[in-house]
């Protein structure tokens, strides 16, 4: 029987609608601003989203735009600035960063109470010892699509493909904050096949077309494609091969409008939990 096709554009328009709805009622809205470095055309695409997602939600919204070659201490010019901005609650920095400039020294220098995306060490650790400060925007909305369609990781297991300090490593904290047994793989893992063939849930973020194929997918399980590339003819598409995994899955999330709307619609929520920490309401 085909797969459950996991629909994160309508878990994400759920999850923006109940921001909007709370932020209708505040009298000082939530303020998130967005960081970009440099020309990079697919941050300019992002960059226009978050700012539909912004107006959708009747969050304030800015853009500080500043060139390539722009000196490590400007950029910390603008932080600090935000930083001390009341109609900021949110600071998003477009990682990644031109080769010059120190991303470590950025990530440091936003407060952690802004840090929305979760990039600051001090969220991280957090997020590693089971407080709750700022989850991820991706591994949550990962989190946010298993709880919509009642799948409860607690004793499965899952193998996540991909170590990365934005997807892999946070994913595999929150899974195991919720009981799930979690093996994380890499390009140095031996046997990926054998990995992914015993998770109940399997989770990849490795950004390689075609890598998942049906024979590495336990009959049932449930399959979630992190990953966003493009195919030979230039057409969206994830790391699992998508029609004949949903063959077998019970469930399966698409490329595009699966983990990419949600992890969008988080970074509404954590603004929205930003400001509210703030004091705003
Ligand atoms: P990354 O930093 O390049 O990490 C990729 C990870 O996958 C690395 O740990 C790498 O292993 C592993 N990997 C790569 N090829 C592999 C292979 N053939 N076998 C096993 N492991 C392999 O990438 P990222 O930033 O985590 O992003 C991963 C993908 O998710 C990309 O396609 C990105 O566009 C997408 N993404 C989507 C969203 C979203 O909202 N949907 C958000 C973030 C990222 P090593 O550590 O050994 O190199």
């Amino acid at each position: 029987m085909a797969a459950v096709v996991m629909d994160g554009k309508a878990l994400a328009a759920k999850i923006r609608e109940q921001v909007r709805l709370q932020v209708e009622q505040m009298e000082h809205k939530p303020g998130m601003a967005m960081v970009l470095v440099g020309e990079n055309p697919a941050a300019q695409v992002y960059e226009a989203g978050k700012r539909k997602d912004c107006q959708q939600c009747g969050i304030y919204y800015e853009t500080y735009r500043l060139p390539e070659d722009v000196p490590q201490k400007e950029l910390l010019d603008v932080i600090s600035f935000l930083n001390d901005r009341e109609g900021i609650d949110g600071i998003l920095i477009q990682f990644p960063l031109p080769a010059h400039l120190d991303g470590r020294e950025i990530q440091l220098a936003i407060r952690p109470d802004k840090d929305v995306d979760c990039v600051h060490p001090s969220n991280m650790g957090d997020l590693t010892f089971g407080v709750d400060s700022f989850w991820p925007c991706t591994p949550a909305g990962v989190m946010r699509l298993l709880a919509e369609y009642n799948i409860d990781p607690a004793g499965k297991n899952c193998t996540m493909v991909g170590r990365s300090n934005i997807v892999g490593k946070p994913q595999a904290m929150l899974l195991l904050r919720r009981d799930c047994t979690v093996t994380v793989c890499h390009t140095k893992t031996p046997d990926l096949a054998a990995e992914c063939r015993r998770a109940d849930i399997l989770i990849s973020a490795a950004g390689c077309p075609g890598l998942i194929t049906a024979d590495m997918v336990k009959e049932g399980a449930v399959v979630i494609d992190v990953a966003v590339n493009r195919d030979g003819q230039g057409k969206l598409c994830g790391d699992v091969d998508y029609a004949a995994v949903a063959q077998k899955a019970a469930y399966i999330t698409p490329v595009p409008g699966g983990v990419g709307p949600v992890t969008r619609a988080v970074l509404m929520e954590n603004t929205l939990t930003a400001a509210l920490r703030h004091g705003k309401g």
